[in-house]
């Protein structure tokens, strides 16, 4: 009995093993099925049946992971021209035949910086991750090449017509969709004019109301991102040689566009208002900069700053003392540089000019002579210095009137006890002719270029004599 009870336990425990190991065989069988499907559905979903290439939802990703990377690339669109016409002429077959031959033509590209997709039966989509050894220009001029071989099928050869539309990040967007837009349209142009691809513009260029807008939404976050610097430019008694001041200039440097001239970016950050937050920062900065020469170099000179106009009539005389408070820098090494455009309204400007020479500070009119301030106007103003456009001493050397108007300008400076500053100075010819004609300062590339604030402590340890700069440029930057 007792037997037979261990008989039964042993078969019970026998058949429950058997059953499990087949529950497993089937389980296991049944997820590699599973598996195989999933597989299968995956690279439908991710691949074009006909040709193995990577497909539409798969480009959206890759798309998206390089925007995310944040590294230049290029976005192609590539079509064969008249598809439909191909199919008609020689049948559906031999269509796709053809699709796989221009297919494996653009394999030969793929690579770990190359995405090649297809995203229709006719239309191939590309990224290509720009930078050390992957060139634009080579891309270009591979596809030309291996495109225009003709195709060989038996005893047909055919030489399609093909059309490529192209747009770089970050250059054209950083969205994926306007940045197929504009590749879409790029392609339409070229199909327009029967082209292969029209090189619109320069690797990294854009068109400008594109850059423009661009710029503005990038300058928003450029402040946070600490991409902003301050370079100064020394400024030069033309009779003793001397650093006599130094003005600051701001510098942007775009993580991935590179440097941008602040002529192209002051007006966008004017007219968005951005200004105003920028101009702050550069005020401060500037009198940090001031302060730091005058307490490690005993280096007492004045700094000049750049005030937009915007952020003159918001609040400058508030931003300029808690600049000159939180700097500890005595306002007597402040100067203002004003241009000629902000003196629209009289009465106001005299009113917020009174309050900033109360204050203590230099104010000084730049780009003199491009405005049209009446002298009867300059009279009334607290101004301490001119400085003289860069146009006019541009041309100082020739035989036309700038020389005149320049030695008009010096005098009537003088006369309204106005200190003169010539601009843009890059030749000892015009320093000649400037102290001739009796200028007191000078700024410009002969006597020393922008340069960081090391630098400038270097310069100035070094004596700050400008006219140890007989070649020009001191300091290239
Ligand atoms: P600006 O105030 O007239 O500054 C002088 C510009 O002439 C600077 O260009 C300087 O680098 C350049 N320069 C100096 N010497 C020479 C020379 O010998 N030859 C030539 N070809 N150029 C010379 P930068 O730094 O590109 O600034 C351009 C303009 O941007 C400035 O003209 C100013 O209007 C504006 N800017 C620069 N920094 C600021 C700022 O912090 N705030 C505001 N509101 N505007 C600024
Ligand atoms: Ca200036
Ligand atoms: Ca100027």
């Amino acid at each position: 009995m007792e037997r037979f009870r261990h008989f039964e336990v042993a078969k019970g425990l026998a058949f429950i093993s058997v059953t499990a190991l087949l529950m497993y065989g089937l389980l296991k069988k049944w997820e590699d099925t599973m598996n195989a499907a999933n597989r299968r559905v995956r690279q439908l979903a991710y691949s074009d049946g006909t040709t193995g290439l990577p497909n539409a939802h798969s480009f959206w990703e890759t798309l998206q992971h390089s925007i995310t990377e944040g590294r230049p690339f290029l976005l192609l669109i590539l079509r064969i021209s008249r598809f439909e016409e191909i199919q008609d002429m020689y049948g559906r077959k031999q269509g796709l035949t053809f699709v796989v031959a221009v297919a494996e033509r653009l394999k030969e590209l793929a690579g770990q910086n190359v995405f090649v997709s297809q995203t229709e039966i006719d239309t191939f989509h590309l990224i290509v991750r720009l930078g050390g050894e992957v060139r634009e220009d080579a891309i270009f001029r591979h596809l030309e090449h291996r495109l225009q071989q003709p195709f060989r099928f038996g005893e047909d050869e055919l030489a399609p017509v093909f059309h490529i539309g192209a747009a770089r990040y970050p250059g054209d967007g950083t969205d994926g969709e306007l940045l197929v837009h504009c590749a879409y349209r790029s392609l339409a142009k070229a199909r327009e004019s029967g082209a292969l691809y029209i090189r619109e513009h320069a690797p990294g260029g854009m068109e400008s109301a594109r850059r423009r807008l661009f710029l503005e939404k990038e300058l928003k976050k450029a402040l946070a991102r600490g991409e902003f610097t301050q370079h100064f430019q020394p400024k030069i008694s033309i009779k003793t040689g001397e650093t006599v001041g130094f003005e600051a200039l701001i510098r942007w440097h775009h993580p991935a566009l590179g440097p941008i001239p602040p002529a192209e970016f002051i007006p966008i950050a004017e007219e968005s208002g951005d200004i105003v937050a920028i101009g702050k920062w550069m005020l401060r900065e500037a009198c940090r900069q001031a302060k730091r020469l005058q307490d490690t170099q005993q280096c007492f000179v004045p700094v000049s700053v750049n005030v937009s106009a915007r952020q003159f009539w918001q609040s400058i005389v508030g931003v300029v003392e808690s600049a000159l408070d939180d700097a500890g820098l005595d306002p007597a090494y402040l100067v203002l540089e004003l241009t000629e455009s902000m003196m629209i309204n009289p009465e106001s400007v005299v009113r917020i000019l009174t309050r900033l020479k109360t204050l203590g500070v230099k104010l000084s009119i730049d780009d003199f002579g491009t405005g049209f301030s009446s002298l009867a106007y300059l009279k009334r103003l607290p101004i301490d210095e001119l400085k003289i456009d860069k146009s006019f001493i541009d041309e100082i050397l020739t035989d036309g009137p700038d020389r005149r108007i320049v030695q008009s300008l010096i005098a009537l400076a003088h006369h309204l006890n106005m200190t003169v500053v010539a601009e843009g100075v890059e030749k000892k010819e015009q320093a000649d002719c400037l102290r001739a004609l009796g200028c007191d300062q000078v700024q410009g590339y002969y006597y020393a270029r922008p340069m960081t604030g090391e630098q400038l402590a270097a310069f100035l340890a070094d004596g700050g004599n400008g006219q140890a700069d007989p070649a020009g440029s001191a300091v290239l930057v």
